[in-house]
């Protein structure tokens, strides 16, 4: 007899992760499905990380004392406001499961981050996804609509993970300003470091005050620490308490918390990296549209391609080019591929290829 899994959980998809890129005699792959950073860790880092393993017979510090203090100071924020987590996914997971319970719903965009329904659906509550508008933005006008009395949160992607935009500040502002302050608002800046547009949202400044906005953020992209699983948000004590009491123990590992303290005493380095991420990822963007492709505005180290019903073949031809990248296939006209900006050489060969797609794409 089956174990009863819970209403829930039974039938809950498992996050899907990007492919690997496979090894091929003929020539280099390249992984552009995972929004990774290309850069390695930073050698000051990996021998913090060396470091960190000589006590691996012990637990990590529960409390993540070192790192909240460090990244405190860099933010200007009290160490009281932060909350750690295996990755800012599993933040997350925390702060729905704060909050949401079944018969409540939670707001988000569609198309928008894949794990956003899984966390939502994880804590038996609904979601409800509101369509991008024309610029593949999110529509808040639309979101603001949609929240209702069941609404319990609301999460807002800049950039939106997968098609590039930003949210505009101004009109967060507004939002927030709107929502029931009761309805817990989370702004989701995981690629926040690679925005450049003057008027995208500053989710810390949108925090400040609010204690029902949540800023959530991780180590995984600008910093390059994707392995070592790392995520945080900025919030209000309570709700930064709540995350705490709910987090797994020990959820960030030793060598997690001294690769985080590591890259933020290198920060200036991991920044000029992200600085070149960024001349790359408008290069590419600029590439694609001058071949006449559709591509919206670009804020995050990735770059959307929309192909409508030709997604999977355009994704298939970067494969047979050795470039692997993130096909987004439901059957509806916003379907696309994600391409992450990469090596040079990759982000070379992915304008070669979309020069022979440019024509076949609609
Ligand atoms: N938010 C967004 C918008 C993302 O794209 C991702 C990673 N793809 C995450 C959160 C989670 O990142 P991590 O768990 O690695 O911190």
């Amino acid at each position: 007899m089956p174990v009863p899994l819970r209403p829930a959980v039974s039938g809950l998809p498992a996050y899907v992760a990007g492919r690997p890129a496979p090894t091929r005699p003929d020539l280099v792959t390249y992984k552009l499905s995972s929004n990774e950073n290309p850069f390695p860790p930073l050698p000051g880092v990996l021998e913090a990380v060396a470091q960190a393993t000589a006590s691996m017979n012990r637990y990590p510090d529960i409390a993540n004392t070192r790192m909240a203090e460090a990244l405190g100071a860099r933010l200007g924020v009290d160490a009281d406001r932060l909350a750690f987590g295996t990755g800012s996914v599993g933040v997350l997971y925390h702060l729905l499961q704060a909050v949401c319970g079944p018969g409540d719903e939670v707001v988000h965009a569609w198309r928008s981050f894949e794990a956003y329904p899984i966390a939502v659906l994880l804590t038996g509550a609904r979601w409800v996804g509101v369509p991008l508008g024309s610029g593949a933005e999110h529509d808040l006008d639309a979101m603001l609509a949609a929240v209702g009395p069941a609404t319990r949160a609301v999460l807002l992607c800049s950039p939106n993970n997968p098609t590039g935009p930003a949210l505009r500040h101004d009109e967060v502002v507004a939002f927030v300003d709107a929502v029931p302050d009761d309805v817990l608002v989370v702004v989701d800046e995981a690629y926040v470091e690679f925005v450049t547009s003057p008027t995208a949202v500053r989710g810390l400044e949108v925090a400040e005050g609010r204690d029902n906005v949540v800023v959530l953020r991780t180590f995984s992209k600008a910093y390059g620490l994707a392995g070592f699983r790392v995520g945080y948000c900025v919030a209000a004590p309570p709700l930064a308490q709540a995350v705490r009491a709910v987090a797994l123990p020990f959820g960030v590992s030793l060598p997690a918390q001294a690769a985080v303290i590591a890259s933020l005493e290198h920060e200036p380095e991991l920044l000029a990296r992200v600085a070149e991420l960024v001349t790359r990822r408008d290069a590419l963007a600029v590439g694609l549209r001058d071949l006449g492709l559709d591509v919206p505005d670009a804020q995050g180290n990735f770059v959307w391609l929309a192909a409508g019903p030709g997604t999977a073949d355009v994704a298939a031809t970067f494969g047979e080019a050795g470039l692997v990248v993130r096909p987004y296939v439901s059957g509806d006209p916003g379907d696309g591929v994600r391409i992450t900006v990469g090596e040079p050489e990759a982000d070379a060969r992915v304008l070669e290829v979309a020069a022979r797609l440019a024509g076949t794409v609609s």
